[in-house]
């Protein structure tokens, strides 16, 4: 049978671990995300559940729970991160380290991305594990450190084994409770220029970076890298997200650095993209004697994708449906997940979880109580689905 329904007491369970995370601020950089990954393994633990810490740099330890399965299957991951975004420089009508509880909703850095998304997924596992249901393969919950910067602790989980046996992976970031199969890709580049100074008033005796950077920024601007169109996802972009060069207003500039941000969709390879913007510097390069440009990638995260006809989209969709007595809508993300360093595995991925996703990183950062014990319900019936447990 799939169990769908909550009791009041589980709901409130979610809600005040909710709170707690929130509390307990893991803001990256420098990512503090140690105390967050020890409330959620304490909980597990009094929940019944296998949990574990994995260090994977100093004091920052990724946290892993476990509902055993009862066969050999493969094991579904839940996955979410432990850190967060600052909450800015902006004043927020409620403190964001607060968890405060107001007009329905909870306040806070990380309410949306993702304490709400962890929260959800542990109290689905919890609420599986009290009503005596066993999986057919084991539910596995990682909460990895370093999201919101580099990544660090999905490629730690990568590299140590941690997705052998994983033959579905489920992201709990904030879809506002729709099922989201694909998100584009970023490439960070940073492209540093340099020429020659010169006093300011003979400028034809240097070789001046700046003018030589904006030029190469417009060819950027205006080239057309090949793609095929997503239907769940927005076109290529590009963005020159800043610059800097120059020492004086009279002297020729000899270096200037600016980094670009491009997002991809499926099918676009980040090292094709990276070798044309390359050969565009060396093209320039060549009309410009004494001129250097160095491309550098800063960030490579790889578009994911899920086909919306895979039976893990199918499968969840329906379970979704099931739980909340209609059909969720299948769209894109805008943002791009740990799942970005899980790509080249081939395993699933779907992106399922509460919170808007349009108030991630923004200021008064909230989400509605309801949502939470909707995306609990959700995740055990896609659970259910997916592992096709007995009781
Ligand atoms: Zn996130």
């Amino acid at each position: 049978m799939i169990h769908t329904s909550l009791s009041a007491e589980e709901e409130r369970e979610c809600l005040d671990l909710l709170r707690e995370l929130i509390r307990l601020r893991s803001v990256n950089p420098p990512g503090d995300e140690a105390a967050v990954a020890l409330a959620l393994g304490r909980q597990a633990e009094a929940w019944g559940l296998e949990t574990g810490l994995t260090s994977v740099a100093k004091g920052r330890p990724n946290v892993h729970a476990r509902l055993a399965g009862h066969g050999a299957g493969p094991a579904v991951l839940l996955s979410g991160h432990t850190d967060t975004v600052p909450p800015g420089e902006v004043p927020w009508a409620h403190d964001p380290f607060s968890g405060d509880l107001a007009d329905g909703e909870v306040w806070g850095r990380g309410a949306v991305d993702m304490k709400a998304g962890l929260a959800a997924m542990l109290v689905a596992m919890a609420a599986l594990a009290r009503r005596g249901w066993r999986p057919a393969g084991d539910v596995l919950l990682v909460g990895t450190v370093g999201e919101e910067v580099d990544c660090l602790g999905a490629r730690h989980l990568r590299d140590s084994g941690g997705l052998d046996g994983v033959g579905w992976i489920v992201i709990g970031e904030p879809t506002n409770l729709d099922v989201v199969p694909a998100h584009r890709g970023a490439l960070w580049l940073e492209l540093v220029a340099r020429g020659k100074t010169a006093h300011g008033s003979m400028p034809q005796l240097g070789v001046n970076a700046i003018l030589h950077l904006a030029e190469l920024l417009r060819w950027l601007g205006e080239r057309r890298f090949p793609y095929l169109a997503h239907p769940l996802l927005a076109p290529p972009s590009i963005n020159v997200g800043t610059i800097a060069g120059g020492v004086k207003t009279n002297v020729v500039a000899d270096r200037c650095v600016a980094t670009v941000d491009l997002r991809t969709v499926p099918g676009q390879d980040h090292g094709a993209l990276l070798q044309e913007v390359r050969d565009l510097a060396a093209e320039l390069v060549s009309t410009a004697p004494g001129l250097e440009i160095d491309v550098r990638v800063t960030n490579d995260m790889p578009p994911v994708e899920t086909p919306s006809d895979h039976p893990l989209v199918e499968t969840v969709r329906t379970a979704v449906g099931e739980a909340f007595g209609a059909a969720p809508a299948v769209r894109g993300a805008t943002y791009y997940t740990d799942g970005s360093v899980w790509t080249d595995r081939g395993i699933p991925i779907v992106i399922f979880g509460p919170g808007d996703d349009r108030l991630a990183h923004q200021p008064d950062e909230r989400v509605p109580v309801e949502q939470l014990g909707r995306a609990v319900r959700g995740y055990m019936a896609v659970l259910e689905r997916l592992l096709a447990g007995r009781d």
